[in-house]
């Protein structure tokens, strides 16, 4: 009886070290692999980069000179300075200053890097990484398109913050109604607030995460609570006065609302 459990528990060990022995090299690899993506996606943003400056350069210029061949060029050569490891960036498509659904003065530049990345095994591979930027030219052309309205400037519901009791009474008040002075605030919590207001300890409103559901006395409090807090008894919410009307709100009869 006793040696048989001893020849289990031998089998059990052994069991466990063939099946790291086949695990572990398996998982250092993928390791492996994983930490050599990060300077191939590197070298990919680099030539973006490159590209996409050059490309800047070029639809800004492009209202003095009009230069259709440049792009290719001097992308290729800001790429290959800046990525020592960039074999080539070729061209694959270039259309300067062309017109597509209505929208004028376009470029579109089609590159192709390839380059070689050595990984941590010392094996080199090669990567090829295709990209497209497409950006529209400053040209100063003028557009003899209908001028805005005087309607479609104007906002005729503009925002008249007001404020409400949602658990407590029908009416809307003002910013310096009484009620509102005595009262609590709902905001949603933000780096200001936390600047502004340290957490009350009582209610534990340290562990409120950013835009959670807090409580601030704006008049008197130096503190911001959770809900259930003692001190948040009744609080109010800052809403757009023809939402508080259409809620069913009516003014103040000691502020008017005002
Ligand atoms: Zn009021
Ligand atoms: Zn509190």
């Amino acid at each position: 009886m006793k040696s048989e459990k001893s020849i289990s528990r031998r089998n059990k060990k052994g069991s466990y070290i063939v099946e790291a022995s086949i695990i572990l090299p398996v998982f250092l690899l993928a390791v492996i692999m994983l930490i050599s993506i990060i300077p191939v996606i590197a070298t990919c943003e680099g030539i973006t980069y490159a590209a996409g400056e050059e490309m800047r350069r070029v639809m800004a210029e492009a209202a003095f000179v009009k230069s259709p061949a440049s792009l290719p060029i001097s992308a290729a050569a800001r790429a290959k300075s800046e990525n020592h490891n960039l074999t080539s960036l070729r061209t694959r498509g270039y259309r300067y200053l062309y017109s597509d659904a209505g929208i004028d003065d376009l470029i579109t530049y089609k590159f192709r890097g390839n380059f070689s990345m050595r990984n941590p095994l010392g094996l080199y591979s090669k990567i090829r990484f295709d990209g497209t930027i497409t950006g529209r030219a400053y040209t100063g052309s003028i557009h003899d398109d209908e001028p805005a309205g005087k309607d479609e400037l104007v906002q005729d519901d503009a925002y008249i913050p007001v404020y409400v009791f949602p658990n407590w009474g029908k009416c809307y008040h003002g910013r310096k109604c009484t009620f509102v002075k005595a009262n609590c605030q709902q905001v949603y919590l933000s780096q200001d607030i936390r600047r502004r207001f340290h957490a009350c300890p009582l209610c534990g409103a340290g562990k409120a995460g950013i835009g959670s559901p807090v409580f601030c006395f704006f008049e008197s409090g130096e503190a911001y609570h959770r809900a259930g807090c003692h001190s948040v008894d009744r609080y109010y919410i800052e809403m757009n006065k023809k939402d508080a009307i259409s809620k069913g709100y009516g003014a103040c009869s000691k502020c008017g609302g005002e």
